[in-house]
């Protein structure tokens, strides 16, 4: 067996080179980090779990026209994607106050927003990705004010249609982070989603308890997070790799 180019390391992820050229593969880690890098850990499980669910979404949101890097699943770590150039901003989506917004003013965690909220972050680990705004994304020649409209229009596109997924089995979207990039195809370049969405990059709340089923557990020592992500699995109907393919999600009443 030859060993194949790696091209990228994340804290999260792998990329490898792809069969084909243009291609890459998407692998999960087990290694969870927070603040920066400055909490660590390895959960046994994780990535196993975060592709799957990434992978579920990301088909959905190709079903409804959402543009994304996805391909293929190609086994339960890895996954086929296109190769972009990712453009260097995280998009947070907002739907009720938590985290780094309600501590940056004051608003009580748990608090619905009057509006969907889209922020942006300048991907920068040196920096701790510091909040920037669509003047500096411009000025600096991250992305193009189209490039940013089309990122916004996207992202919350995605807001919806995981609003109501989640709602559909009991779960509360509270936040959620993307990452866009750019596509070439030809002469024509144009932005999809990449990267992951997974309760690694959400927040998702139980409707009925407020449990966390996300990152948070690690974040603030809760502990049971395997339990937890394997219950986000679980409720959109994707826990068990030898169930009868897209039994899909569990409506609950
Ligand atoms: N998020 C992420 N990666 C980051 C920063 C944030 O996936 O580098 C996600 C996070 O999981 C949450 C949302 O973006 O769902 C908003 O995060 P927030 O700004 O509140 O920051 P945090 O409190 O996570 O530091």
């Amino acid at each position: 067996m030859s060993r194949r180019r790696r091209v990228y390391e994340g804290k999260a992820k792998v990329l490898y080179e792809g069969p084909e050229p243009g291609t890459l593969v998407q692998h999960f880690k087990d290694d969870a980090t927070a603040f920066n890098n400055q909490k660590r850990a390895v959960i046994e499980g994780k990535g196993v779990l975060n592709n799957r669910i990434s992978e579920f979404i990301f088909t959905r949101l190709n079903e409804i026209g959402v543009p994304t890097h996805f391909i293929r699943s190609i086994n339960m770590r890895e996954q086929l994607i296109r190769e972009v150039e990712i453009i260097p901003c995280e998009v947070v989506v907002r739907n009720v106050a938590a985290g780094s917004l309600s501590k940056r003013l004051g608003i009580e965690e748990g608090t619905a927003l009057p509006r969907s909220i889209i922020e942006f972050y300048y991907k920068n680990d040196e920096l701790g990705d510091p909040m920037v705004s669509e003047e500096h994304i411009t000025a600096f020649g991250w992305a193009t004010p189209q490039e940013i409209d089309d990122m916004m229009a996207l992202s919350l596109r995605i807001n919806d249609f995981m609003t109501g997924l989640f709602l559909g089995v009991g779960i509360r979207l509270v936040d959620f982070k993307v990452e866009f990039g750019r596509l070439y195809e030809g002469d024509m370049v144009r932005v999809v989603l990449a990267d992951e969405i997974s309760p690694d990059s959400c927040r998702l709340w139980d409707i009925r308890s407020n449990d966390k089923l996300d990152k948070d557990r690690f974040r603030r020592d809760l502990g049971g997070l395997i339990e937890a992500y394997q219950e986000v699995a679980r409720r959109l109907g994707i826990l068990f790799e030898n169930e009868p393919k897209r039994s899909g999600p569990k409506l609950v009443k």
